[in-house]
């Protein structure tokens, strides 16, 4: 399963995607950009949360 993730989605003006499978990896991917472009530190779960309140299923990256 491919993720599509906007910061924009997320309440950023900003223009950052990432297009990616649904892993562990490409969730500490967006976690780090939140944290170098915006200065906020989400917890991995808290950006989990984030994108499955998006709608995606992350199951794969869940154990
Ligand atoms: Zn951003």
């Amino acid at each position: 399963m491919v993720l599509n993730l906007r910061c924009a989605d997320y309440g950023f003006e900003c223009g950052f995607a990432l297009n990616a499978k649904a892993t562990a990896d490409t969730i500490q991917k967006l976690r780090h950009h939140f944290e170098e472009e915006h200065g906020i530190d989400y917890t991995t779960e808290a950006v989990i949360q984030m994108v499955t309140n998006r709608g995606h299923t992350l199951d794969s990256i869940r154990r």
